[in-house]
């Protein structure tokens, strides 16, 4: 288990207790799917503990375990259909073949549409006995508010500065200090990000202040960043957005960031209301909710860029 995690791992019921529809938020990667996969198998385990040696335990690390059902969004696509929904809501019915239980994970529910979230809707109004449906979500404001309402909500910590360096050290990530200050603190963000992220946020820096400062057009700026992958580049911007804002509300941080980032920060935290930092983070922010689907990257930059565009 991540180490940041224990007190919620202890501090939750025993089975018999635990609501039937627990949806765990906090922010993206602080492993908020690692310990809601070790949730579900504590709750088939024959110890009711995940201890990793019985029976129950060795099937669910494999997979393959009959009472456990884990919903993801699949390669390639935007959502969670109303097809897999039903599967679930099917699936929890169900008499268990060998735990006490079923438990169903929606790993990615912020991806759930709006019919699969109705179709949920039915599970979540009349619980089966004694099962557990576990939903995970980077971003609860996604979800239909019914569903919210419906869950018992658990929100996961994200690790603490010490945590996070010395989980980022173990595992050689390159930039350990800058990586855990650009991501706020998402450890598992920063170790599955390639290992020239910070350079890449660092020139997206560079590209905002040219753009903010009119040394750039958006149109420019669109040139250059086009052709970056762009999940990585709209989460750089929604971290460098979240940055902003905080810099704005209250003054420029020490920082374990280059001096270069600091300084290109305090530019940028000049040049940009609080407006339009939210409408950049927003825009980012749904951009990425779409990224699956065919956008057309030179748009997606542009209208980025402009926002961002020194008044003529
Ligand atoms: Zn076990």
């Amino acid at each position: 288990m991540l180490p940041w995690q224990s007190a919620a791992w202890s501090g939750l019921a025993d089975a018999s207790h635990l609501p039937h529809a627990l949806l765990f938020c906090g922010r993206a990667g602080i492993g908020k799917r690692q310990f809601v996969e070790r949730l579900s198998v504590r709750l088939v385990c024959e110890r009711e503990t995940a201890c990793g040696a019985c029976r129950a335990c060795r099937l669910a690390s494999g997979g393959n375990h009959p009472d456990i059902l884990v919903l993801r969004r699949e390669e390639g696509k935007a959502e969670i259909t109303v097809d897999e929904a039903r599967a679930l809501n099917e699936f929890l019915v169900l008499t268990p073949h060998l735990a006490p239980r079923r438990v169903a994970v929606i790993a990615d529910a912020d991806h759930l549409n709006r019919s699969a979230s109705n179709a949920l809707l039915k599970t979540l109004e009349e619980p089966p006995a004694g099962n557990h449906l576990l939903l995970v979500s980077d971003s609860p404001a996604r979800l239909l508010p019914t569903i919210r309402s419906r869950c018992q909500r658990i929100v996961l910590p994200r690790p603490t500065i010490a945590e996070g360096l010395s989980y980022l050290k173990g595992r050689a990530v390159p930039d350990p200090d800058a990586m855990l200050a650009l991501t706020h603190g998402a450890a598992l963000q920063a170790e599955a990000w390639p290992p020239d992220t910070l350079a890449l946020a660092m020139r997206l820096m560079a590209s905002l202040e040219a753009v903010a400062t009119g040394t750039q057009s958006a149109v420019d700026a669109t040139e250059a960043w086009h052709a970056v992958d762009l999940d990585i580049g709209l989460s750089l911007l929604i971290d460098i957005a979240a940055h902003l804002a905080q810099s704005v509300l209250a003054g420029i941080p020490g920082s374990a960031m280059p001096a270069e980032w600091t300084a290109r920060l305090r530019v940028l935290a000049s040049r940009l209301d609080l407006g339009k930092i939210f409408r950049l983070w927003d825009e980012a922010l749904e951009a990425r909710g779409l990224a699956t689907a065919p956008l057309d990257r030179r748009l997606v930059w542009d209208r980025l860029f402009i926002l961002v565009e020194a008044p003529l």
